[in-house]
């Protein structure tokens, strides 16, 4: 049911987001009323601010946060900067968050935020003034524990630390919880800023053994060499595989001997991108997607793998780092071809999952080693990943479905047992 107002475009997020849902509401034969409530985001809220920039003119951006469901507990998401940040994007994302947070059962409602801007393209100064106007700007939904940011695409632990500097200063006092992903040293968790990245290696693990493959000599491809795809790449050449293919918004680089992820962040470090790595052949993001490999790590944006490219992808798993990587259409073709997907809400929660620590850590003011962190990770992700296999395999369904079942029921149980206001 698209959202009055929403623009229409090709490969919008909301359609594929609002598709998985009713596949999954479907073999629930989930109420119609219920139904009817979670497809729609339970707020919305668009902002248009003004941001000087360095050469004193004055620019107006538009952001949004919106909440999709917040059944569970507070809401939960990340703050997304990117010039293609649009209304359905955002909405698709808050969905997720709630289906993500249900799944590994955190107490948590699902949100998302964002503002379409080129972070790329803007000073550190404009950039933070940006990030603390936005904060000022969407703070009723935020200020009071409601609603608990986290970084997302063009976003990070510097961003999170102005917000939180920002909510702080209104507020009169410090208030570490209101967002999560922020630098240690005022009150982020150990093992953050990797947790991503570490979610999506166990689950590589996970699947791999459920496919009856060894992780360690397998071939891996990642796209999207930032925070999920750059760690996901190191620690899984840590455990033995292969990267042969890694890419950036500017294209990727292919080494069939493999690519040493350390030596090519530092290569991004240095200029900017993954582009001119010694000794790799350049290569587009579409033709990266079907490079021969084991294992795909689609690990930038939504929409990447589709009915036009699912025929040609080489992996036996794809694990999904990005949110939303694969259609709905595509996900047909792959399960025909037998190409286990390892889907977003599972395999790149290791994110939420850690905030969730973070912010249990920020109210308590007792802080975890990153060994007592990294350990909690892998028992939930582990844990969460079995249950929805034991699932799929048992309805005969993929594990996307599976965990959206999961997921989607746990919701719904909640909104039945809080009962309707008035
Ligand atoms: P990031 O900004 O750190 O990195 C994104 C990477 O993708 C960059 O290398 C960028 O150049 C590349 N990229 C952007 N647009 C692209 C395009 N059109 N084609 C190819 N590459 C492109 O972002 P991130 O935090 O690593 O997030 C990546 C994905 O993981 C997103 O889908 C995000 O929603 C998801 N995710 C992030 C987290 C987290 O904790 N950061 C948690 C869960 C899911």
């Amino acid at each position: 049911m698209p959202t009055p107002s929403a623009p229409a475009r090709a490969g919008d997020p909301w359609e594929m987001a609002l598709r998985q849902f009713h596949g999954a509401a479907d073999h629930l034969r989930l109420d119609p009323g219920v139904r009817e409530l979670l497809s729609r985001p339970r707020r919305e809220f668009t902002v248009h601010f003004p941001v000087e920039m360095d050469d004193g003119s004055v620019r107006t951006f538009t952001g949004y946060r919106i909440w999709h469901s917040p059944a569970l507990g507070p809401t939960k998401g990340g703050l997304r900067y990117s010039p293609e940040v649009w209304i359905n994007e955002v909405r698709a994302l808050a969905m997720w968050m709630t289906w993500k947070c249900a799944l590994h059962r955190l107490p948590y409602g699902g949100a998302k935020g964002g503002v379409a801007c080129d972070p790329r393209a803007l000073s550190r100064a404009e950039l933070e003034r940006l990030t603390r106007r936005y904060a000022t700007e969407i703070s009723p939904l935020i200020a009071d524990g409601s609603d608990i940011p986290a970084p997302d695409v063009g976003t990070d632990a510097q961003v999170m630390a102005w917000f939180m500097d920002t909510c702080s200063m209104h507020r009169g006092y410090s208030v570490p919880a209101v967002v999560t992903g922020k630098p240690v040293s005022i009150g982020g968790s150990a093992g953050r800023a990797e947790a991503t990245g570490r979610g999506v290696m166990i689950a590589a693990r996970e699947a791999a053994r459920d496919c009856g493959m060894r992780l360690a000599g397998s071939r891996v491809v990642v796209q999207g060499f930032g925070n999920v795809g750059s760690v996901a790449a190191r620690l899984m050449h840590a455990e033995g595989c292969r990267i042969v293919g890694v890419s950036d918004v500017c294209g990727g680089i292919y080494n069939p001997r493999g690519l040493v992820p350390d030596a090519v962040a530092r290569h991004v470090r240095e200029t900017g991108g993954v582009a001119g790595f010694p000794g790799a052949d350049r290569v587009s993001n579409a033709d990266l997607l079907e490079l021969p490999c084991e294992v795909l790590v689609p690990a930038a944006i939504e929409g990447q793998i589709t009915k036009d490219n699912a025929p040609r992808i080489s992996a036996r798993v794809i694990v999904e780092g990005a949110n939303g990587p694969t259609t709905p259409d595509a996900d047909e073709i792959l399960a025909a071809r037998g190409i286990l997907v390892v889907p977003d809400i599972l395999a790149n929660a290791g994110g939420v999952i850690v905030s969730y620590f973070e912010w249990v850590q920020d109210l308590q003011s007792f802080f975890w080693s990153e060994e007592e962190v990294n350990a909690h990770l892998a028992r939930l992700l582990v844990h969460s990943y079995r249950g929805v296999a034991a699932l799929a395999r048992a309805r005969r369904v993929s594990l996307r479905t599976g965990a959206l079942i999961v997921a989607v029921e746990r919701v719904a149980d909640a909104l039945r047992r809080r009962g309707l206001y008035p």
